[in-house]
């Protein structure tokens, strides 16, 4: 069987799940001698091509729900340390990365994850990804019911699962009981958000949501789904993705265009046909939109013990501070730690009595709990660090200029989210932001040098929208100008404490 597309060949010739036992095979190849589909077939494995491609990746290992024990956090650490030069990303998808890695450091790494409960296996390529949900479930004085059995159980029907280890593209799943959209519900393929019927607590669903050049909103399901209905209803959606999903042009293939396509109704007939009949109706149970922040000392729903949550800028976190937060996770909690899909830390179940020693740690000095308005909402994606598609760095740039910000206005005295995407995949999520930005490369005289194009007032929560787009593009040079006159304008005119993205 020919296809055009080559992602759909190579799926076909070989099942991407195959890799994994292949890797110490390919460990011996040099990286030229690769063949590009089994290059392709690593993120199967969770094992990623980044820049330069002269043999190095990354592995991403799957957090689902950003749930981590201190021993997890502890190899993690001791990995990066002896492959990944000492250094870690948290991921937009509560996911670790570890880059710089070879096929041969995979030998070591994989097993090693693997006898600690974690896995990458399918972090990457055309599969169900790691499950996006609440970094507090379990703890949450507010959500509606404990979303931890539930997305145990959905991680686990898909992982590695020959039925669905060839869908059209990713798919991207989130489940949360927390009113605050801690699950950035619409932009995923299908997200279960807390809701009621009649008293009775539940979920109702969004699907079709994605980001990248064309984003689209997910829409919701006509259903109230109970609890012990969410995998049956996660599998139906999966299954129509795979079954009728595009599969010619790439960027083509998500699940969001199959949704707007074929309508919200006979998304519904469909799922009903696997599923049986579900209750129709429940109301949303939400709150204002949390950012995915859960910054500094809270109490949990467990008496005398408080969540302490800790930025760690654009993400990037040093493996020595992983391994002291393991330390402290033990030494004044019960060993827990949770990642969150804004890209920081949280440790758990800190008696109230040690909240302060706690907070005396050295650490808190570099990863603070109380970070700026800018520098503590910002997000970026890797950037031409290590993508293959960026044109741009981002990581630093991006805390220069939200640095800059926090000096310049020490009075905006709320969070003012500035999101920088490297490329057109939006990664950092600069639709959902107040002020968006996409790198690229403009030409200015002789020179090709960056340059940005610029979208305001995006979020998530309830009555999300996407940010407008901004005429024109903003060279380096002026862009934290732009920004400051951006932000000069919204103080200029905003009303008490109305948000940025509502102005
Ligand atoms: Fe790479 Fe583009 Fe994603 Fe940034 S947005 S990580 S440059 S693919």
């Amino acid at each position: 069987m020919t296809f055009a597309n080559r992602n759909e060949q190579w799926k076909h010739d070989k099942d991407g799940l195959e890799i994994i036992k292949e890797i110490p095979a390919l460990a011996d190849k040099a990286f030229k001698d690769i063949d590009p589909g089994d290059v392709e077939r690593l993120k199967w494995a969770g094992i990623y091509a980044q820049r330069p491609r002269d043999g190095h990746f990354l592995v991403r290992v799957k957090l689902p729900s950003g749930q981590l024990t201190a021993e997890q956090a502890e190899v993690l650490a001791a990995l990066a340390a002896e492959y990944g030069k000492g250094e870690l990303q948290i991921t937009i998808r509560q996911a670790v990365q570890i880059h710089n890695i070879t096929l041969r450091d995979a030998c070591d790494i994989l097993p090693r994850l693997s006898a600690v409960g974690l896995s990458s296996v399918e972090a990457c390529g055309d599969v169900p990804r790691t499950i996006l949900g609440n970094p507090l479930a379990g703890v949450d004085a507010e959500e509606l019911l404990d979303t931890r059995p539930i997305v145990e159980e959905v991680f686990q029907f898909f992982l590695g699962n020959r039925a669905f280890s060839n869908l059209p593209r990713k798919f991207k799943i989130s489940i949360s009981a927390n009113p605050h959209d801690a699950g950035f519900a619409r932009i995923n393929d299908i997200a279960f958000v807390p809701a009621k019927r009649e008293g009775e607590v539940g979920f109702v669903a969004y699907v079709g949501g994605g980001l990248s050049a064309e984003p689209y909103l997910a829409e919701r399901l006509p259903f109230f789904i109970r609890p012990a209905e969410v995998k049956a209803v996660a599998i139906a959606v999966a299954t129509i993705f795979r079954d009728a999903g595009y599969r010619e042009k790439r960027n083509h293939c998500r699940l969001k265009y199959l949704v707007a396509d074929l309508g919200i109704e006979s998304v519904a007939e469909k799922v009903e046909a696997q599923t049986g009949a579900l209750l129709r109706g429940g109301e949303e149970v939400t709150a204002p939109w949390n950012y995915g922040r859960f910054y500094g000392v809270h109490a949990q729903k467990q008496a005398g013990l408080s969540y302490v949550g800790i930025h760690v800028t654009n993400g990037h976190i040093a493996a020595e501070a992983l391994k002291v937060f393991a330390a402290l996770a033990k030494r004044y909690g019960q060993g827990r730690l949770r990642t969150t899909n804004s890209q920081n830390l949280i440790l758990l179940d800190i008696p109230e009595s040690a909240v302060e020693a706690l907070l005396q740690e050295e650490i808190f000095r570099t990863y603070p709990i109380k970070p700026g308005f800018f520098t503590g909402y910002a997000s970026s994606c890797t950037g031409n660090a290590y993508c293959n598609f960026a044109p741009i760095e981002t990581k630093h740039r991006l805390h220069a200029l939200t640095a800059a910000l926090d000096a310049a206005f020490p009075e905006v005295g709320q969070p003012l989210r500035v999101n920088l995407t490297g490329c057109f995949h939006a990664c950092a999520q600069p639709q959902v932001a107040d002020i968006g930005l996409t790198g690229g490369r403009a030409r200015v005289g002789k020179e090709t040098v960056p340059a940005y194009t610029v979208m305001v007032g995006g979020h998530l929560g309830k009555d999300a929208a996407f940010a407008t787009p901004l005429e024109g593009r903003v060279a380096d040079v002026n862009l934290e100008a732009l920004l400051k006159a951006l932000v000069q304008q919204y103080l200029d005119l905003r009303e008490a404490d109305e948000p940025f993205y509502a102005t």
